[in-house]
């Protein structure tokens, strides 16, 4: 408990400096249910949220008397008595200290989670990197919550989940089965139903990666899986302690790894790209080229160092094999190539240069990845690039029809665009049964949204109102040259199997404005569509929503590689519910925030 305490408040912290305290911008599950806060707080790193939340998704006896300042929370191990203001509360009658006290906001009663979660021996951890915080529920809790839920429904103002008919796992995660997936990082999947808390690390001598997951059940030990992948040789796995099921990778080498987490709660592994013969040479226009064999083209980051002169190029997540090595080529300014391994995560490879060189593209032929250099620095080669290249060409700009809008209407002369995902060239992600192509769903889908906002007196913008492709830096430049009001990019998802299903909603997190439209849409969305709620995700890797200058979000409407989604998706009839669902959200988002 103590160990996640710490981790938490760590990530707590690194987290909530960036934000506002007043609003979440994470995401809370209790026992593999999203929670909807309505408020929350950080204080000193601890966060508070109503205690409501205690009632609504763990099934606590809450009765609170905000004007006395009293707060009295039971569970049937444990009866806690709260002060507004007062950092002593009592747990069965003793004293005992929080970290930071209760506070009333607008009428509701705050109160420190970590206090009442480690009270309760219950598993609290947080996702820094997709902003989740996740609490698990012991099995006892579980019971009892669910008991509650099926024994006093009327009394209780229980959510949705917990009704018995639509009940779907609370409690403890399954660990249901470990599958290699293989590919250019040797990923793997642990398939869990539901958020589990994990360590990983690596150990040496021989070289193995162990992921220790606590407070999971399963039906394992599972059987020993041998692999033999370049990087990963077998997969072991078994009860450490009661509370500690721990998978162990047995490596054929040292490598580092990334661990993703899945909407669900599965954990995805990847392992480094892999890395092998290098060289050099000079093109038919004598531009000299360091290619690199590997499996898939690694990210790198570039420094240049002064006396003696380097170019250092540091490969992000890959492993080289068969060891450092330095190629001489005597071909000034550059002299030799250098490659070794940095660190676990890290290949580096160094040019010892008597002139100037920069990296200024990267192309692939046949495996081989193929660095381009420029003789020269980056201002030379900045002002090589201005000399030669073409006025840059504005994107076309589909300026929607002058017409007599109605002022009194709710968005009368708001600027909106919207942004079909896809299209031409570009197909978007693709259908499992019927092989529908995404940019095909999400145009009609859009065109319809763009008709409804007009009917509400909005100025619509397209990017693109046609089977074309655009790309993403004019989608967005798009929205900016129009001063648009928000953004709204239309896509359909896709994963793995058919299994996945619903509606989610990504945004970038930098920006509350985001956020609130996220919110809006996704819940509009969800509801008009009686559809699975996946939830708002922050995302800060797609360039439409870091460059846009107004709130923007990205909709995934459903997915194509669901068998039965798949076929809504190409009805009519839904693409208009679609983008009714979304019309709400956007008219909410003007109600409530402009
Ligand atoms: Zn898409």
């Amino acid at each position: 408990m103590q160990k996640y305490g710490l981790i938490i408040f760590i990530a707590l912290i690194m987290f909530f400096s960036a934000n506002s305290a007043a609003d979440a911008a994470f995401s809370f599950y209790i026992g593999g249910q999203k929670v909807e806060l309505a408020a929350s707080q950080v204080v000193n790193g601890n966060i508070l949220i109503p205690a409501s939340v205690l009632r609504d998704y763990m099934a606590a006896d809450v009765e609170s008397d905000l004007e006395a300042g009293k707060l009295s929370i039971s569970f049937p191990t444990h009866t806690i008595i709260m002060e507004i203001g007062s950092p002593t509360a009592k747990v069965n009658g003793e004293e005992q200290i929080m970290d930071v006290a209760p506070q009333a906001v607008d009428g509701e009663f705050m109160i420190p989670l970590r206090f009442v979660v480690d009270l309760l021996g219950l598993q609290l951890s947080f996702d820094a990197k997709q902003a989740v915080l996740y609490i698990n529920l012991s099995d006892e809790l579980a019971d009892w919550v669910r008991a509650r839920a099926e024994g006093e429904p009327a009394d209780l103002n229980l959510p949705e989940f917990l009704n018995p008919e639509q009940s779907t796992t609370i409690g403890t995660p399954v660990l249901k089965k470990i599958v290699f997936m293989g590919g250019p990082r040797s990923r793997v999947f642990i398939d869990l139903d539901g958020f589990a808390a994990y360590e990983s690390f690596l150990l040496t001598n021989p070289d193995r990666m162990v992921i220790d997951l606590t407070g999971v059940r399963w039906d394992g030990p599972f059987p020993e899986q041998v692999i033999n992948d370049t990087l990963v040789r077998r997969i072991r796995s078994d009860q450490f302690d009661h509370r500690t099921i721990r998978i162990v990778f047995d490596l054929n080498r040292a490598t580092d790894y990334e661990i993703n987490r899945w909407p669900d709660g599965g954990l995805e592994i990847e392992f480094n790209y892999q890395i092998r013969d290098i060289g050099y040479y000079r093109d038919e226009e004598q531009n000299p080229r360091i290619w690199f064999e590997a499996n898939e083209q690694p990210m790198f980051s570039v420094q240049m160092l002064p006396s003696p002169m380097r170019l250092v190029l540091d490969f992000q997540s890959t492993t080289l094999l068969d060891g450092a090595r330095e190629l001489q080529v005597g071909d000034p300014p550059l002299r030799s190539v250098r490659i070794s391994q940095n660190t676990p995560s890290i290949t580096r490879m160094v040019l010892d240069l008597d002139g100037p060189m920069i990296p200024i593209e990267v192309e692939e032929i046949n495996g081989r990845y193929e660095i381009i250099l420029f003789e020269g620095t980056e201002q030379e080669y900045q002002a090589k690039l201005e000399r030669e290249a073409p006025k840059p060409v504005e994107p076309e700009l589909l300026i929607p029809e002058d017409r007599k809008i109605d002022d009194s209407l709710p968005l009368a002369h708001r600027i909106l665009v919207v942004d079909p995902g896809h299209g031409g060239s570009d197909p978007g992600t693709i259908g499992n049964v019927l092989g529908v192509f995404e940019k095909d769903v999400v145009l009609p889908i859009s065109l319809e949204l763009g008709r409804l906002l007009e009917e509400q007196g909005a100025i619509v913008v397209y990017t693109r109102n046609d089977d074309r492709y655009v790309s993403y830096f004019d989608r967005v430049a798009i929205a900016n040259m129009v001063n648009a009001e928000i953004f709204i990019s239309v896509h359909a998802n896709s994963y793995e199997g058919t299994a996945a299903r619903g509606v989610e909603t990504l945004y970038n997190p930098l920006y509350l404005e985001n956020f609130r439209l996220a919110q809006v849409v996704q819940s509009e969305l969800v509801n008009h569509l009686d559809a699975k709620n996946r939830g708002v995700r922050p995302r800060t890797d797609l360039h439409v929503l870091n460059n846009a200058e107004m709130p923007a979000v990205l909709v995934e409407v459903g997915f194509v590689s669901h068998p039965e989604e798949e076929k809504l998706l190409i009805d009519p009839d839904y693409q208009k519910k679609i983008a009714e669902g979304l019309l709400n959200g956007v008219l909410l988002f003007f109600q409530n925030y402009r």
